[in-house]
């Protein structure tokens, strides 16, 4: 099962494809998790990366074509994946339907998580971020037992640069101008399956259980 999460960031694309994972077995493929993690490794995809990072804006698309070339390679793929974060424009979403026609595959069905832009920003702004493991957390929804630690590995938690106030609105701007045009490209192929967004975690996935557990059956 091959499955592109498109969703503005703070939609809950990180918690819900964990737990598509965990449920499906199949593996989250986040390309903003595998930028930061360069970015503090200080590699040159890094290095290139942090400035339109830090500020929100998206990476270069023949950087991310390339990164996402070299990952679907991987033997860890095999069994099915989410994309989280990729494509987030169309000639990114061009050069995925190049790269799996090459492996004589395809996307099986394009999630939308559906959430207002008052509530994303309510969202992000509170998020925090596990140095370690990349577990969230909201202060006030979904605070740490102990404020600053992780829950899940005793990380430390900190508030993203892209997560602050002035940076979230321009993450959002660009995800209308340069990311939302996918929901046409994909809705044309007949993949696009809407879910509301809000509620509780648990009832977002059933939702979301709803769409990909006819898609599992035919597997
Ligand atoms: P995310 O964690 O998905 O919100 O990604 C964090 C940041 O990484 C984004 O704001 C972009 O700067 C960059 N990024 C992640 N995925 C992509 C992509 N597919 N294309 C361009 N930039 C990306």
């Amino acid at each position: 099962m091959r499955i592109v999460f498109l969703a503005p960031p703070g939609a809950g694309k990180g918690t819900q494809g964990a737990l598509i994972c965990q449920h499906y077995g199949i593996v989250q493929l986040s390309t903003g998790e595998i930028l930061r993690k360069n970015k503090g490794d200080g590699t040159e995809l890094g290095e290139k990366a942090k400035a339109y990072m830090d500020k929100g804006d998206l990476v270069p698309d023949d950087l991310m074509i390339e990164m996402i070339k070299t990952e679907l390679d991987k033997e860890i793929y095999s069994k099915g994946y989410i994309l989280d974060g990729f494509p987030r424009t169309v000639p990114q979403a061009e050069a995925l339907d190049t790269i799996l026609s090459n492996f004589n595959q395809n996307i099986n069905a394009v999630i939308i998580l559906k959430v207002n832009k008052e509530e994303l920003i309510r969202r992000l702004s509170a998020r925090r971020t596990c140095r370690t493991c990349g577990k969230t957390f909201h202060l006030i929804f979904d605070p740490p037992e102990k404020s600053n630690q992780c829950d899940n590995c005793g990380g430390e938690l900190y508030q993203r640069i892209d997560d602050r106030p002035e940076t979230i609105l321009n993450r959002l701007k660009i995800f209308h101008d340069r990311t939302s045009p996918l929901i046409n490209y994909y809705g044309k192929k007949g993949l696009v399956s809407t879910v509301k967004g809000t509620g509780k975690t648990s009832e977002v996935f059933e939702r979301i259980e709803e769409i990909l557990d006819p898609i599992k059956s035919e597997e």
